[in-house]
């Protein structure tokens, strides 16, 4: 008696933690993470539009694909981002961020940091012990599995670190060959653990973009949801010498408007805010005031329009194209790009493979096909050209 309870026991324990490892991220992700266009049988778009997307430089400031226990390389039937959507929305380039530590009950008005969803979703998803507690191993990662994609792609995924790789890309491209290049950004400088020498070992890791804050205020600075909100910290001004120094760009998507005020303050250089919408058309606390858009596009800055409902209302695209209307009538096409937050726990219309439908929404709202091409990639590419590091 007592050896069949021992061995149901067992078998209980094994199945539970069988489902734990290998079930519970997967549907985590399957819940999280939905499209609501990703049927190619009533999918199509005008003869413009695939004319638009076969010859534009298309790209992407911010997936969190990273995150979820699911191929680089296969095509999913849930989510927004892999390897073979990219490709068949002919994406140039796409930006994978690393996504460190998220609230429990995580909202936009306030949270703090004492809570942490993402522990236990690196044990669901097999990650290495280490990055359970401790957060710069979380974003070494995540680049680790990103670079794993990359040699397994035969040439398809390239790694951006320099313009130079950039260039190559996009001349590979032009030459026809197939290759989706992609870039390594941080959401959120706990990453660094309070160290600022992790700056270099994040760079060392192929990190070229950091995202200062995340759900809640950090030793960098205020997040727009944080608690305090405030702006940047001393150990901030020091995070970001060092990351201009190297040339690392830095991301403001989530940061407190005081710690916007205090980063454009501190450095002339362009920033970029990867994703986010614009109070002007949906008022959230994460949106960016008119102000901002124009101070951010002053200075050469990129801002990045989601592809959500807590970016843009819903995730209908004609809210998109609202978001980009009222920046380009501020200021201009040529600093608005895409920042879907594809992959980010977010509802999504299309996915990366039916970008064109965007493209259509874009044409209809009366966009020339030159400003579309700034706007769906080529003001981003450009961007990185001008102020990648050089090799
Ligand atoms: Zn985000």
């Amino acid at each position: 008696m007592l050896k069949r309870i021992v061995s149901t026991l067992a078998l209980v324990s094994i199945i539970a933690l069988v489902c734990f490892f290998f079930v519970a991220g997967r549907l985590m992700d399957q819940r999280m993470n939905v499209c609501l266009h990703i049927d190619d049988e009533d999918y199509s778009i005008s003869p413009k539009a695939k004319a638009i997307q076969q010859e534009a430089l298309i790209a992407d400031w911010h997936s969190d694909l990273l995150l979820w226990d699911r191929s680089v390389l296969n095509r999913a039937t849930h989510g927004h981002t892999d390897l073979p959507r990219l490709i068949e929305g002919n994406f140039t380039l796409q930006v994978f961020d690393a996504v460190i530590k998220t609230p429990k009950g995580q909202n936009y008005e306030r949270n703090n940091g004492e809570t942490d969803n993402i522990t236990l979703l690196a044990a669901a998803n097999r990650w290495p012990i280490k990055s359970w507690t401790n957060l710069t191993e979380r974003a070494l990662y995540q680049s680790y599995k990103l670079h794993k994609a990359e040699r397994e792609s035969n040439g398809q995924l390239k790694i951006v670190r320099s313009s130079v790789d950039l260039e190559t890309i996009i001349k590979q491209k032009t030459d026809s060959l197939v290759v989706v290049g992609g870039l390594l950004s941080i959401e959120g400088l706990h990453a660094l653990e309070g160290q600022i020498e992790n700056v270099d070992r994040l760079y060392d890791a192929g990190y070229r973009m950091f995202g200062l804050v995340h759900f809640f205020d950090n030793k960098v600075g205020g997040s727009s949801a944080g608690e305090e909100q405030y702006g940047l910290t001393p150990f901030g001004e020091e995070v970001i010498s060092a990351m201009l120094e190297k040339n690392i760009i830095i991301d403001l998507a989530h940061s407190s408007s005081q710690l916007i005020d205090d980063v454009l303050a501190y450095t002339d250089s362009p920033v970029v805010v990867s994703h986010t919408g614009v109070m002007g058309t949906y008022n959230s606390p994460r949106n960016l005031s008119d102000e901002h858009i124009r101070r951010i596009a002053e200075r050469g800055g990129m801002i990045g329009v989601g592809f959500w409902d807590g970016a843009v209302g819903s995730p209908d695209p004609k809210n998109i194209v609202n978001a980009i209307k009222y920046i380009a009538e501020l200021v201009g096409v040529d600093h608005i790009c895409l920042g879907s937050d594809w992959d980010g726990g977010t509802t999504t219309y299309f996915d990366a493979a039916h970008i064109g439908l965007l493209i259509d929404e874009l044409i209809e709202a009366n966009f020339s096909k030159e400003e579309i091409e700034k706007i769906i990639g080529g003001n981003q590419i450009d961007f990185l050209l001008q102020h990648l590091p050089v090799d």
